[in-house]
């Protein structure tokens, strides 16, 4: 009889985040300053899909959520850039013996468009995950009857292989 220990199975991880837009702040989706009369407030810089990657990243390897690394309460973390929390995250996969596979994301949105951005944001996390575009999926929908028009949500789905192997 097999256990876990006996053969290598790559590992998923899910994360969800959601932001509401506020006047007059900067706006950033997936670590790409994108030009809009409103930005996303809250945690840090408000960035979304960031968050959600951090959180799915996370989820993966089962090390809890970015809350667990980046509690909103810290005023630490006030208008940080998200992009620290996705390196933490990765700092973590590397030291469970992981590597990113690849990533899929959604994110939903009244306005602005973010089909424009969608190659920059792509490159972005590539860039940041240290892997090809072509395994960064960025997918951008409006919220057609949820009543979420003054928010963001991104949903990340990440595959992590392990580091040696095959
Ligand atoms: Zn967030």
């Amino acid at each position: 009889m097999s256990t876990s220990r006996d053969f290598h199975i790559p590992r998923i991880g899910y994360g969800w985040d959601s932001h509401e837009f506020k006047l007059g702040i900067p706006l950033k989706i997936g670590g790409v300053n994108i030009p809009h009369h409103a930005g996303l407030a809250g945690h840090s810089d408000g960035d979304v899909l960031l968050h959600a990657l951090t959180d799915a990243l996370l989820g993966a390897i089962a090390a809890g959520d970015i809350g667990t690394y980046f509690p909103p309460s810290d005023p630490k973390w006030k208008g940080a850039d998200s992009v620290v929390f996705v390196q933490q995250a990765l700092k973590l996969i590397d030291e469970a013996g992981y590597q990113v596979g690849n990533v899929d994301s959604t994110v939903i949105l009244a306005a602005p468009r973010i089909g424009p951005h969608a190659a920059a944001i792509q490159r972005k996390i590539a860039d940041l995950l240290g892997i090809e575009p072509s395994r960064v999926g960025i997918k951008a929908k409006t919220p057609e009857g949820m009543g979420t028009d003054n928010a963001a949500i991104a949903h990340v789905v990440v595959l992590l292989c392990e580091i040696n192997w095959p």
